[in-house]
């Protein structure tokens, strides 16, 4: 697999991944399609933009007939993009069907037409729904119960589908929650911080009892890779292992890396639908060499310094966001 067309790698998790090919010594070649959404940043490749190994592709995952012409250049195909927050699935579900569901079949249909030799889809633990207890396994049911966690549970169907029907060497990553640098702010953590270091309140949700499992997106980037060069086509991995915390508990950490006290923080009812635990077993995953690498704490600090040290990279994208 030299040559990889990433989707969505001007993404959080897909700009850590792109920086990983690219470092390869076995990649030879990495494009980035990716439709600079709100979401989407060039500034996220900045370290590589430069490496002639990497081109950048501005365009849409439901342009047919670009994508065609990339898949038919590459060896292989990483899926990351997306839409990907769960608040504004909730406001309006129409975008997440049109990229997440029409977008990943029109991966797929170039995917089948083109005969790549590996497509890896990137997915979530949230299509497993709400656990009260125990972990979840690939082979269990899906209990999506918001319009993203369903508009990627329905891809991750049309995934295997093509598999199945058409022989498209799909693999699923289903990964939990992901943190780390150059994450766009409106998911919990930058959040957070970025409001914390400038003094404003933060706001939980219900109790703050909610649990969810942070794992640090380079971990996720070398399960991806290990799914990419050895997972069985038509299979699905769990990435976990990162550190179970409730949101209280998540931000009590937060507090402390940023130096500020629970009198920032206020309580907000909760959302209609907001599911109380997620859990994954990443056996299977282990299986391939998979082990995350990097302890809650340290990954934490790191992170938090990060944003401190990098507040024109919040500004330029709350700004392009219309935030
Ligand atoms: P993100 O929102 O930061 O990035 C998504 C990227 O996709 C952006 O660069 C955006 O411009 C691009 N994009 C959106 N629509 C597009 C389209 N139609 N055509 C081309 N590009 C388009 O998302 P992320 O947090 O990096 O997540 C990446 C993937 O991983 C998603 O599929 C998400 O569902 C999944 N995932 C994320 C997490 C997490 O904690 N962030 C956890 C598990 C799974």
């Amino acid at each position: 697999m030299e040559r990889i067309l990433v989707t969505g790698g001007a993404g959080f998790i897909g700009s850590h991944f792109v920086k990983r090919l690219v470092q390869s010594p076995s990649i030879s070649r990495v494009t980035v399609l990716d439709a600079l959404t709100y979401a989407g940043n060039r500034n996220n490749l900045r370290t590589v933009l430069s490496s002639p190994k990497l081109t950048f592709t501005h365009g849409d995952i439901l342009d047919r007939g670009l994508v065609d012409s990339l898949m038919a250049e590459h060896d292989a195909v990483v899926h990351f993009a997306a839409e990907s927050h769960v608040d504004r699935s909730l406001a309006d579900a129409s975008g997440f069907v049109r990229t997440n569901v029409l977008g990943t079949q029109t991966l797929l249909d170039s995917a089948r037409r083109i005969g790549i030799r590996k497509f890896v889809h990137a997915s979530t633990d949230e299509v497993y729904g709400s656990l009260p207890s125990g972990t979840a396994l690939e082979c269990d049911p899906l209990r999506p119960t918001v319009p993203y966690s369903a508009s990627k549970a329905s891809s991750d169907m049309m995934a295997l589908a093509y598999f199945h029907s058409y022989g498209v060497p799909v693999c699923i990553t289903r990964s939990s929650n992901n943190y780390g640098p150059n994450q766009y702010p409106e998911k919990l953590i930058p959040l957070f911080v970025n409001r914390l270091l400038a003094g404003e309140q933060v706001t939980i949700h219900g109790n703050g009892e909610h649990v969810r499992n942070w794992l640090h997106v380079e971990d996720n980037g070398q399960g991806v890779d290990l799914v990419l060069r050895k997972g069985i086509p038509g299979e699905i991995y769990n990435l976990g292992g990162g550190t179970d915390l409730t949101t209280n508990e998540l931000t009590a950490l937060l507090l402390k890396e940023t130096g500020t006290t629970w009198g920032q923080v206020d309580y907000v009812p909760d959302r209609a639908a907001n599911d109380i635990r997620y859990s994954i077993d990443w056996t299977k995953a282990a299986q391939l060499g998979y082990r995350p690498q990097q302890p809650l704490d340290q990954g934490l600090a790191r992170t938090v310094d990060w944003y401190r040290r990098n507040p024109s990279w919040w500004d330029a994208s709350a700004r392009s966001a219309g935030a």
